[in-house]
């Protein structure tokens, strides 16, 4: 299955994406046309795409408006669908909620906003994509799968 381009390639500018790692163990049986996301993340922006000039000041501002953010724990709270902006594409999520989670995205939200990209969705709806498809995921077919396998307690 091909995953379809967001945005057209254009020259000079970089598909750039601040998000969380998360090591989270992904052990899906999945029906066929749905894929396991292959590295699975909290995204905390939208895709913004960058002149090259724009990366280092805004890794700098990043670091500046993250500095005295402290460790927190997040959990996983429910299972949950969503579909990129185009509608070319649904994820297969597990919803995350964290009391860090919102002071994290005012420091990234403001750093984007400063270089004129746009912030992230309002409302944020936080959670970690473990699967996608090209076509409509089922959500009733999935819910079978225990949580347990894919329990982080801290992102
Ligand atoms: P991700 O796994 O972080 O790439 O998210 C999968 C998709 O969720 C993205 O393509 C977003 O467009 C979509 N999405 C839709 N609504 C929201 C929302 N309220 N908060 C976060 N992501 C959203």
């Amino acid at each position: 299955m091909e995953r379809v381009r967001s945005q057209p390639h254009t020259v000079g500018l970089w598909a750039t994406h601040i998000y969380l790692p998360v090591p989270a163990e992904i052990a899906l049986d999945l029906p066929s046309g749905v894929e396991a996301e292959s590295s699975p993340h909290l995204s905390l922006s939208k895709t913004l795409y960058l002149p090259r000039h724009h990366i280092e000041p805004m890794v700098n501002l990043l670091k500046s408006n993250l500095r005295g953010q402290s460790r927190f724990k997040a959990s996983y709270i429910k299972w949950n669908l969503y579909q990129n902006e185009e509608q070319t594409r649904s994820f297969l999520a597990l919803d995350v909620q964290g009391d860090g989670l919102a002071g994290l995205l005012k420091a990234v939200d403001s750093t984007v906003k400063a270089f004129g990209y746009p912030p992230f969705y309002q409302p944020p709806s936080f959670h970690v994509s473990v699967a996608w498809s090209t076509s409509q995921i089922e959500l009733p077919s999935i819910l079978a799968i225990p949580k347990e396998t894919l329990a982080v307690d801290r992102v």
